[in-house]
């Protein structure tokens, strides 16, 4: 069974195609500056030549039908007829308190969905635009939606109610739902692989720390608190994002600097963070080559950075009342050592003794970076939050 993944956002669409007998990916890639003069598609199939092509794509249903080219095309395609693909997953950013596993798509998925736009005003609807580009061009085929926030569904009300006015929570869903669950519930898995014990025995905490970044406690293989909230801004300090910051600075700012409600939305999640207070980029290797180099803002951000990090996995360790495992995953988690060691170095206290050389070793597997005398075994997990939408989708169609 053939399965393309589809991650649908505004002006963007990444796809790969799983072929599910033995999991491989057959090709991937991604559709850039859908609507704008010029979009950049770049196809890359395994064991064929790439593509790449800058044209005018005008929409997410031109998008999806040029990858359908791409997979068809005779010398880097991977088809030799659309028909061989099976389903199409999706992901799906916000499935607020309605889905707590991914579920096929029909009429009334599709309205639950809209019924979430007001949650999630820049994801769900250009997911929906995903959803509806699949069904003008493969007419027929099962779509599967796998959502952000499943995962995060079995934390206690104690975590994902917010103390303010209940009417808010009744009258609008204000609570917290956290995000990349999809990541967090693979690496926890993988955890349970790794250290041979099943993951309903552990207590672990989970450190996903890309361009977003969010810190999950993960108890009986279920998550019990997250720190993304409402909106994924909520949490650790991001690359372009503030994380927590006193509520009171919202109505402050903008009334000292005449904001409106979109101006200051724009400044906490695409001008704050890392950028904000390096002053340089929200990419960590760039503030870390700056910091290096003598930059004081760049240090600030840095401990800022790390400091915050260090707090949440400390308070989901008292949330838990213990911790077997600490899991780094995401770009800055899966590969930046420097932050990993930084950030173990004050969490001695735990019984967290990295490992300096294992920490070092650059291999794209699962790994242990703890010493044996760890009380704590710290890992390093990639990601796959696509193999999760695949497998989803593959054991919610195979039986239709
Ligand atoms: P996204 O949230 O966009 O999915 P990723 O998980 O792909 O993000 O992470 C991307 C980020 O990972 C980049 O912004 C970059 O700062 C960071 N990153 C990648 N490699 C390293 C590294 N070796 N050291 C520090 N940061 C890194």
């Amino acid at each position: 069974m053939k399965i393309l993944v589809i991650n649908a956002g505004s002006s963007s669409l990444k796809y790969q195609l799983y072929d599910m007998t033995d999991e491989s990916v057959l090709a991937l890639g991604r559709v850039e500056r859908i609507g704008m003069d010029a979009a950049i598609l770049t196809h890359e199939p395994t064991n064929k030549p790439e593509i790449k092509e800058v044209s005018e794509i005008l929409d997410h249903t031109v998008a999806v039908r040029k990858v359908l080219d791409c997979l068809l095309h005779p010398e880097s395609g991977v088809l030799s007829s659309i028909d061989e693909i099976d389903a199409v997953g999706h992901r799906i950013v916000q499935g607020g308190d309605l889905y707590s596993e991914s579920v096929l798509v029909d009429n009334d998925v599709k309205a639950g969905i809209r019924s979430l736009y007001d949650l999630a005003p820049l994801h769900n609807p250009p997911h929906m635009m995903g959803i509806q580009a699949v069904d003008l061009n493969m007419p027929g085929v099962p779509q599967v939606v796998v959502f952000d926030t499943a995962f995060h569904q079995t934390m206690p009300a104690m975590a994902y109610m917010y103390p303010i006015p209940m009417v808010l929570y009744k009258k609008h869903k204000v609570r917290r739902y956290g995000f990349h669950g999809t990541s967090h519930y693979y690496v926890s898995r993988k955890a349970g692989e790794l250290l041979g014990r099943p993951v309903e025995d552990l207590k672990l905490v989970s450190a996903h720390i890309g361009n977003g970044a969010s810190i999950t406690a993960i108890m009986e293989g279920k998550s019990y608190d997250t720190s993304m909230g409402m909106t994924p801004l909520e949490g650790l300090m991001m690359g372009t994002r503030s994380g927590d910051i006193d509520p009171a600075i919202v109505p402050f700012i903008m009334g000292k600097e005449e904001l409106n409600t979109t101006e200051v939305n724009f400044m906490l999640n695409k001008h704050s963070g890392l950028q904000a207070i390096s002053g340089i980029s929200s990419d960590l290797r760039e503030v870390e080559k700056a910091m290096n180099e003598g930059n004081e803002n760049a240090k600030l951000a840095i401990e800022m950075y790390d400091y915050r990090i260090r707090k949440f996995i400390g308070s989901y360790v008292a949330a838990m009342d213990g911790i077997d495992a600490l899991i780094f995953t995401a770009g800055v988690g899966e590969n930046s050592a420097t932050l990993r060691q930084r950030v173990c170095e004050k969490l001695s206290f735990f019984g967290i003794e990295l490992d300096l050389e294992k920490n070092e070793i650059r291999s794209g597997e699962p790994r242990d970076i703890s010493t044996p005398n760890s009380k704590v075994r710290v890992l390093v997990i990639p990601t796959n939050e696509e193999l999760v939408i695949a497998r989803d989708t593959y054991n919610l169609v195979k039986n239709k």
